[in-house]
């Protein structure tokens, strides 16, 4: 077993914080372990809840898109969450629960070493580029932080209720592209 399945396993009886009483299942994150590039999204909503993985619901349809023109297949990505279990009614993530989680994140990040880091949503950029960082200034630039480079994007659900971000959130795929 490598030490994310490790991780994983320790993380499946988490009851940290409120959402570990609330959740269904945790979702811990996906793909592989060598993955070049990684993605940070905020929580699981209700089919990943369900499901016990990340973005297979609509968002997911969008993330899909964007990895194809970004040209990777799902297997060869990481996809991982700020928070690993359900806030109820998918409110947003509290900064407690944010705090309670991160070490499970941090530990995933350092495993997998990616090259590349794509944070979905506001609540991501803000965990990796700091708590005053707008997304909407953010999505779009390329940061560099340690080893990583650091693409922030909207959220792909964000995109589905807006579809004045669709642009800049293929955009960002783009750019990915290209690196
Ligand atoms: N939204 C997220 O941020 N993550 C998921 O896994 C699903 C929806």
């Amino acid at each position: 077993m490598n030490r994310l399945d490790t991780l994983e396993q320790e993380a499946q009886s988490c009851q940290a914080c409120p959402l570990g009483a609330s959740r269904t299942t945790l979702v811990w994150g996906s793909g592989n372990p060598n993955a070049e590039i990684m993605f940070i999204g905020e929580a699981p909503g209700r089919k990943e809840d369900e499901g016990g993985l990340p973005f297979i619901g609509a968002a997911g349809k969008n993330l899909d898109e964007f990895l194809r023109i970004a040209g990777f297949a799902r297997e060869d990505t990481y996809i991982a969450n700020v928070l690993k279990c359900r806030p109820p009614n998918n409110r947003d993530p509290q900064p407690s629960e944010i705090e309670t989680c991160q070490h499970w994140l941090i530990d995933q990040i350092h495993e997998i070493s990616p090259r590349i880091i794509v944070t979905l949503g506001a609540f991501a950029t803000r965990w990796v580029l700091g708590k005053n960082t707008a997304i909407s200034e953010a999505q779009g630039k390329v940061f560099k932080h340690d080893s990583y480079l650091i693409l922030p994007s909207y959220h792909p659900a964000a995109v589905i209720y807006d579809h004045s971000k669709l642009d800049a959130f293929y955009g960002v795929a783009r750019t990915i592209a290209k690196l």
